[in-house]
C-alpha cells in the first residue's frame, strides 16, 4: 500500500519506518528497496484485503493524479464488508487500477461492492493485446460519419475485449505512452447497447483526470452517452427507413421476376 497510518496522518513509506493499516488497524512495515516501489506491507507479507493487487510504478503514476485523501480508501457496503479503493472520489466514484488478469467471479463481486466504478485496465502487460485492439479498431465500423466511435464485430478475437465487455462498470484499457503518438493509447470501452453492440471510443487521459478532480466525470459521461444514444436512435430510424424502401424494392423485383415465364420443365 501506498499509505499506512502514523500518529493517525496518512503517510508514505520511509525507511525503517512503521504504521497501522487503515483498514485493518495491524501494523506495517516500511518496504523501501531498489526493485519494487516503495511501500507498506503487512506482517508476512498476507494483505488483509484480498482483493488487493501488489502495486506497480503504473498503479502509483495513477493514483497521484488524485488527491491523497481519494487514495487508498476504506469502503464499506451495507452488511459491513470492507475493501480499499484504490482511488474514491468525492462523488464517490470508485475507481480500480488492474494491472494483473482478474476471475471472472471477483470481477463480478467488485462490481457489486463498489456500486460506482470505473475500471483503467493496463494494456500493456500481454504483449499482444495492444496488438490485437488496434487491428479490431481498424477493422471496425464507424457507427457515425464523423466520430471517431467504432463498432466492433468478433470482439472475442480481442482477449482484452472478450475479458471486459460483460463489466457492468466502465472499462477503460490504458496503453500508456505508445511510441506512435498519432494512436489514442487510453480508450472507453462502452457498455454493450440493448442491441449488443460492442463500442469504443479513444477517450483523452488528461480529461478522464480532470472531469474526476473537478467531480464533473459523472455529467460528461452522461452527455457523451445521451448524445450516443440519440444518434444510435436517429440511425436506426433511418435504417428503418431504408430498409422498409429496400423491402419494396424487393418486392417490385419479386413481381418482376414471376413476371417472366419459365420455360417449360424449368424451375418445376
Ligand atoms: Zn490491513
Amino acid at each position: 500500500m501506498k499509505y499506512a497510518l502514523v500518529n493517525g496522518e496518512k503517510k508514505e513509506a520511509s525507511k525503517g519506518a512503521k504504521g497501522k493499516c487503515s483498514s485493518c488497524g495491524s501494523d506495517l512495515i516500511a518496504k523501501c528497496g531498489e526493485f519494487k516501489v516503495n511501500h507498506w506491507a503487512h506482517k508476512g507479507n498476507r494483505n488483509c484485503d484480498s482483493w488487493w493487487e501488489n502495486e506497480t510504478k503504473w498503479h502509483r503514476a495513477w493514483k497521484n493524479k488524485f488527491p491523497k485523501n481519494w487514495q487508498e480508501v476504506v469502503h464499506f457496503d451495507q452488511s459491513g464488508e470492507k475493501h480499499i479503493a484504490d482511488v474514491k472520489t468525492d462523488s464517490n466514484w470508485v475507481i480500480e487500477f488492474q494491472h494483473s488478469y482478474i476471475k471472472p467471479q471477483e470481477l463480478r463481486s467488485r462490481e457489486e461492492f463498489y456500486t460506482k466504478m470505473v475500471w483503467i485496465v493496463d494494456g500493456t502487460r500481454r504483449k499482444r493485446d495492444k496488438t490485437q485492439f488496434q487491428n479490431k479498431y481498424e477493422e471496425g465500423t464507424k457507427v457515425f460519419k464523423d466520430l471517431v466511435i467504432k463498432s466492433i464485430s468478433f470482439h472475442e478475437e480481442c482477449r482484452l475485449l472478450e475479458e471486459w465487455i460483460d463489466s457492468k462498470a466502465l472499462v477503460f484499457f490504458d496503453f500508456q505512452n505508445p511510441i506512435d503518438n498519432q494512436q489514442s493509447d487510453f480508450w472507453f470501452l462502452l457498455p454493450k447497447t440493448s442491441t449488443g453492440k460492442v463500442l469504443i471510443i479513444p477517450y483523452s487521459r488528461e480529461n478522464f483526470i480532470k472531469y474526476h478532480n473537478q467531480n464533473t466525470f459523472g455529467e460528461e459521461i452522461n452527455k457523451l452517452f445521451s448524445f450516443i444514444n440519440k444518434e444510435l436512435e436517429r440511425k436506426t430510424i433511418i435504417e428503418q427507413i431504408q430498409n422498409s424502401s429496400a423491402r419494396k424494392n424487393t418486392f417490385h423485383i419479386y413481381k418482376r421476376f414471376k413476371s417472366i415465364k419459365p420455360r417449360r420443365g424449368r424451375w418445376l
